[in-house]
């Protein structure tokens, strides 16, 4: 047996691999992530490197292959988990090797640093509290806020005062001048965030502390076995996992905390900084390469013990990693949308299984996978069932049944009950959230007389109109100026159908001239912060009614939103997965729990057009396990995860012919190979059979276990190798 060992583990030397012979004596302890000490070049100096790969396959020639000297017994580098943990996910997910190494390793800066500018508060608390009260009366608002912000944090890097707070220079001008404030500019510490006046812990309440105990007493008996915190949004779960945290850290562990981008808001990270202070570090999609790699190096160092993040922050190189935490652990961002297309979930669980600790997974509609391991008795089930903040309760639920509505002659977006709460709510003062299922989706041009939608060209897919008059391909950014007539049929009657949300916020203003709307969806956000500065101003009260998409929905707590509507709330029932139900429950319900978070109690209005639909009905009634009894038995009865394993082959061509022919061939040898063990689905062409003019079909392999999968995913791929002429690529997707 042979070794391919890296010596330098960075991410650019990752595939510059060298071939040692694995010696009789110790074939049994080199394994992938050993870490091996080797002769060396010409001299056979005695360096360490990584195994990445056994293998029965000589690249040179056996006389010339040197020994491996032996496995370096000492402390387990962090790189070796992270390269068993590579290994696990070509296997689990399948890619390459160096596919999958890549995702785990950090990849180093080699651009010079950046110089950056920080701002400090150079006088004392009681100085710049002052200075805020002058502030204040004399009605200099950016100043207040600059001023505010300060009190919160005292250093602030110029990006995120104008990125996040909207801070321009000439508010900081005076500042500076008047010495409260001071500049430096450095190339050190990128990324860093300090935190003021460590917020006094909540007390947790009874069913809280419960769940806290029992995890840390677990913990403490070194009972790893994943835990599942089931809690209501609003349960205050955020708070049992610091708790946790705490615990862990005091043992000199480190914790990972994995949290959506999308919910990953200033506010949210606030309050962990405010609890933790600096030993804490937080990485997301906006950082730059070189910044994510500082941060890493960081916890490498043990110079931070928490680090916060979506999906990638899983890979953080912490050596005492003691924790992962998953929040919101339903959600679909979780899983990489890249080769090697891994699930955040189950890799926390695999890190933590090499690496010796727990995993904690929390969410307030749980995953039907996750909760299905959990009644399994996989994971240990926790519940928090009542809302944690004083006062607050759980908003009332009401469904209108939107043919009903048009029966009695109301053709308005606005059910009678929603437009009476709205008017309710703006005279009241009080804020509403308009939440519109799911964007894109509706918005296409049809014809009336032959049906058709106006589509793409490139792409297998309706064009959606915007506001501007244009009709756009949201894959591929194809644009058109609205047709007068059908490209089908040259027959006039064509028309908008169905709600955008830009079409929504004209509606509102329509109807209610006096609201000040925003709106936040993929088009008003693409900008870098803009996210955050429609939810600041929308949490400033420059607004009476939000209106979006998904977006909107996550974890935010706008104590004076008192009415969510949630428009089209079936729209999503009606996609093209076997977890549409699944994803319909999950957004209604988190929409409903926007409602309420405060002392004033909240209404919810749903409006859809199939009020029988077991997603609606359990959303309404907010009951989860009504809504999982009914969904596992579809996916028992058809076999779907978690009652049954789902690979995708996804075959991708410019070539029409070859790409049917292949994945025909494919078809048949699973079929052939795998008799009675795996079905097979299709070949069909895939939900959007064309995107920029390459075919794109799918074949599905569906199986009780897991393993006749994974082994069928190796033979297509080497089925794939040995073609020769072929100009069309594979994916492998486990679902
Ligand atoms: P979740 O993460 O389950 O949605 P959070 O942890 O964000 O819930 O808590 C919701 C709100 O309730 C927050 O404003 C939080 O500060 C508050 N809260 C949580 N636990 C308590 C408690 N034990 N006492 C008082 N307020 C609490
Ligand atoms: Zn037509
Ligand atoms: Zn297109």
């Amino acid at each position: 047996m042979y070794a391919n060992i890296i010596v330098d583990i960075s991410h650019e030397q990752l595939d510059r691999t060298f071939q040692y012979r694995i010696p009789e004596a110790l074939s049994q302890t080199v394994t992938e992530g050993s870490q091996v000490v080797i002769p060396f070049g010409k001299g056979n100096r005695r360096i360490t490197g990584y195994v990445i790969e056994r293998t029965s396959k000589a690249e040179l020639d056996e006389s010339r292959m040197k020994d491996i000297i032996c496995v370096e017994e000492k402390a387990v580098a962090v790189e070796s988990q992270l390269i068993r943990l590579a290994a696990w996910i070509r296997s689990r997910y399948g890619s390459t090797m160096i596919q999958a190494l890549r995702t785990v390793m950090p990849v180093r800066d080699k651009v010079k640093s950046q110089e950056k500018t920080w701002y400090y508060l150079n006088v004392s608390r009681e100085m710049a509290q002052k200075t805020l009260e002058e502030s204040k009366r004399k009605k200099y608002r950016a100043r207040e806020r600059v001023l505010a912000a300060f009190l919160e944090r005292t250093e602030w890097s110029r990006e995120d005062l104008m990125d996040q707070l909207k801070i321009s220079q000439a508010a900081l001008k005076p500042l500076l001048e008047r010495g409260i404030l001071r500049e430096e500019k450095t190339k050190k510490e990128r990324g860093r965030v300090k935190a003021y006046g460590a917020a006094a812990p909540v007390t947790l309440n009874a069913q809280q502390k419960t769940v806290a105990d029992d995890i840390c007493h677990r913990y403490d008996a070194g009972d790893f076995k994943p835990s599942l915190i089931h809690g209501i949004t609003g349960s205050g779960k955020t708070e049992v996992y610091m708790e946790i945290m705490e615990h862990v850290i005091s043992q000199g562990k480190a914790v990972i905390v994995l949290i959506p981008e999308i919910a990953l808001t200033y506010q949210t990270v606030m309050r962990f900084y405010k609890r933790f202070g600096d030993r804490i570090s937080m990485v997301n999609s906006r950082l730059s390469a070189g910044e994510k790699y500082d941060q890493f190096m960081r916890a490498k160092r043990g110079e931070i013990d928490i680090m916060i993040g979506p999906r990638s922050a899983l890979f953080t190189p912490f050596s005492n990693l003691g924790m992962i935490i998953v929040d919101e652990e339903h959600e679909s961002a979780y899983k990489s949308e890249y080769t090697p297309r891994y699930h955040a979930r189950e890799t926390a669980i695999e890190r933590m299984r090499i690496a010796g600790g727990m995993v904690i997974l929390g969410s307030a509609t749980p995953s039907v996978e996750a909760y299905y391991r959990a009644l399994k008795g996989e994971y240990r089930l926790y519940r928090l069932t009542e809302r944690a903040s004083q006062g607050s309760s759980l908003s009332k639920v009401w469904v209108v049944d939107m043919r009903k509505e048009l029966e009695n002659g109301n053709k308005s977006i606005f059910s009678r009950e929603l437009e009476q709460k709205i008017t309710e709510r703006l005279s009241r003062k009080e804020q509403i959230m308009l939440f519109l299922n799911r964007r894109g989706y509706a918005g296409f041009v049809s014809c009336r007389r032959c049906g058709k939608a106006v589509g793409c060209p490139h792409c297998d897919v309706s064009l959606t109109a915007h506001r501007n008059g244009m009709l756009v391909c949201h894959y591929c950014g194809y644009q058109i100026p609205m047709p007068k007539t059908c490209p089908s049929c040259g027959s006039p009657y064509i028309a908008g159908f169905g709600l955008g949300t830009q079409k929504v916020e004209a509606l509102t203003a329509a109807a209610f001239p006096k609201a000040r709307i925003l709106r936040m969806d993929m088009d008003t956000t693409s900008k870098k912060g803009s996210h955050q500065e429609i939810l600041s101003r929308f949490f400033a009260g420059e607004a009476d009614i939000l209106v979006g998409t998904q977006m909107i929905v996550k974890g935010h707590d706008f104590k004076n939103v008192t009415l969510v509507g949630i428009l089209a709330a079936d729209m999503s029932l009606y996609a093209n997965d076997f977890r549409s139900s699944e994803k319909t429950f999950q957004l209604l319900t988190q929409a409903a729990g926007r409602a309420g978070r405060g002392e004033k109690p909240g209404d919810v209005v749903i409006q859809t057009y199939s009020p029988d639909h077991y997603s609606i009905t359990a959303a309404m009634e907010q009951n989860y396990e009504a809504f999982y009894e009914r969904e596992i038995l579809y996916r028992k009865m058809l076999h779907y995860p978690p009652a049954g394993h789902l690979l995708a082959l996804l075959l991708t061509s410019q070539r029409e012919e070859q790409a049917k022919k292949l994945i025909k061939m494919y078809a048949a040898l699973i079929r052939a190979q795998y008799n009675g063990m795996i079905d097979t689905i299709g070949p069909v062409a895939a939900p959007v059979s064309k995107i920029r003019d390459t075919y794109r079909l799918l074949l599905y392999m569906k199986s009780d276990r897991i393993e006749p999968l994974m082994q069928a995913r190796s033979s297509i791929e080497q089925a794939f190798e040995e073609e020769t002429g072929r100009e069309a690529a594979i994916q492998f997707d486990f679902s």
